[in-house]
């Protein structure tokens, strides 16, 4: 599809509401119209009024939308946002009439629904005002719009616990012991990578101990630490009671609410590691199946079973875990909704505390040139989302966060389950941006909120291990302009 656009160059906003509409349909951006399906975008601007007008011709039918809002004496940001949104709004609705079915969240395109919602309820709309809104400004539905106000409604909450010094840690192990087909995390595997565990772990534990230095002298708390990856369980013992007493070494954790460590792959888990863990006062793991069928296992690249997903959960309760989350995906590949609902339906017959499901990513320009496939494909998550969402609330568990991903299947979304008041407090905090996070380790991306302006900032580290080990000393650095902005 060719498109234009015509005074003015937001050409990310109207390829992303394109891309979220039309997933199969390549992208051209050309100066005027030709022949064949297009979408013209035009924004206008006169007397403090600007008006957006899009016209898209998809499959021979020409439709329009039109839309207008005052910008008149609005600060430069708030103007973007306003004329983005109409732009946005007006592509929208001139395509979505050429769709077999709209898009479950509308026009909204965003990653944080909740934090859309929230801000809304902040600025002095009720909760039932809030979601009428969602679903009639942003045509989302009514089962999303419920999800989104319940994790709002959540982070609400937290919100409340969280001082001015509090902070959370992430720290990130991206080392796998098998590469997972679907995957699109920077992560190496012990096979290529396994020889440069070592010097990572040198090279985490001298970020740990600098990274701590400033924190004290920030006077900031540690309220909840985080252990993601790759696979962190992918160490063995010896090098994961290296790291963990590390933290704890540098770290006051004298007021830390929630310790995380993702023992993602059931193939990496051993009683030995579960019981060391659970010594260190790590209090929450997540073991992660993505699928409670063998041959679905098996056509993702896992070198485990359903069976290793059960012997693992069984361990880590035996030694201690009272909360464990559990990740499914939505969309694999041999995946089916019955194969779906009866994975779920094992997951529930063990009684996690949390159950995370995420929506398979695609990736832009990955071969969805077959439309009814696509469609198929989309059709099929949307049985499989709706059936989870059914199952979970029946047995008892409420959705506490949720998230969306670019370039998803069907436009969907990952959501957090959980039982009444067994919700990662972690998750909700990094989600919603409601305080200062440090990350450590290679591709950790640290933000500092300011709580009272919700300004933030970013400071990454490299991407790679190997760049990561290489940029040891100078890893303290970004981190220092975070916690003291003003030297
Ligand atoms: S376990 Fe997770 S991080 Fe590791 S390869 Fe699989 S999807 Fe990627």
């Amino acid at each position: 599809m060719i498109y234009t656009l015509e005074g003015h160059s937001l050409k990310h906003a109207v390829e992303e509401m394109l891309f979220h509409l039309l997933p199969t349909v390549t992208l051209t951006q050309a100066d005027a119209v030709q022949d064949g399906a297009y979408c013209r975008s035009r924004l206008e601007e006169r007397d403090g009024i600007a008006q957006a007008c899009a016209v898209a011709c998809i499959d021979g039918m020409t439709r329009e939308s039109v839309r207008s809002a005052s910008v008149e004496g609005l600060p430069p940001l708030e103007r973007k946002r306003v004329v983005t949104e109409l732009v946005k709004t007006t592509v929208y609705e001139a395509v979505v009439p050429a769709l077999s079915q709209p898009p479950v969240w509308g026009s909204l395109t965003g990653v944080r629904p909740a934090k859309l919602a929230r801000g809304l309820i902040e600025r002095g709309m009720s909760r039932g005002e809030a979601a009428q809104h969602l679903r009639e400004h942003f045509h989302v539905t009514p089962a999303r719009t419920a999800l989104t106000i319940r994790a709002a409604a959540t982070a609400m909450t937290l919100d409340r616990a969280i001082g001015t010094e509090d902070i959370s840690l992430y720290v990130g192990i991206p080392f796998c012991p098998s590469r997972c087909y679907y995957c699109s995390f920077v992560s190496a595997t012990t096979a290529q990578s396994g020889h440069l565990i070592e010097p990572y772990l040198d090279t985490l534990c001298g970020e740990i101990a600098q990274t701590a230095a400033l924190v004290r002298a920030a006077g900031k708390r540690v309220q909840s630490v985080y252990i993601g990856g790759g696979t962190p369980t992918t160490l063995d013992e010896a090098q994961l009671t290296r790291l963990l007493k590390t933290l704890k070494q540098n770290f006051d954790f004298s007021h830390l609410r929630e310790y995380t460590v993702e023992a993602g792959r059931p193939d990496t888990i051993t009683p030995g590691k579960l019981h060391m863990l659970r010594a260190a006062g790590v209090g929450r793991v997540s073991i992660n199946p993505q699928s409670m069928d063998d041959a679905v296992l098996a056509a993702i690249g896992r070198r485990h079973t359903a069976a290793d997903v059960l012997r693992a959960f069984d361990q880590a309760r035996q030694a201690g875990f009272s909360v464990i989350n559990m990740d499914l995906i939505a969309g694999l590949t041999g995946d089916t909704p019955e194969r779906f609902a009866r994975t779920i339906d094992t997951l529930l017959g063990l009684s996690p505390e949390n159950i995370t499901v995420h929506t398979l990513a695609i990736k832009r320009g990955a071969d969805l040139t077959d439309k009814a496939a696509a469609a198929a494909q989309r059709e099929s998550v949307s049985r499989m989302l709706d059936g989870a969402s059914e199952a979970l609330q029946a047995a008892g568990y409420g959705p506490y966060y949720l998230y969306r991903q670019k370039f998803t299947a069907g436009g969907f979304e990952n959501v957090g389950w959980c039982r009444p008041d067994t919700e990662c407090f972690y998750n909700v905090t990094m989600m919603e941006e409601l305080q200062t996070i440090l990350s450590l380790g290679a591709g950790g991306v640290s933000k500092r909120v300011d709580r009272d302006t919700g300004w933030i900032e970013r400071t990454n580290n490299p991407k790679y291990p190997l760049e990561y080990i290489r940029a040891a000393d100078r890893l303290a650095e970004g981190k220092r302009r975070l916690l003291f902005p003003n030297r």
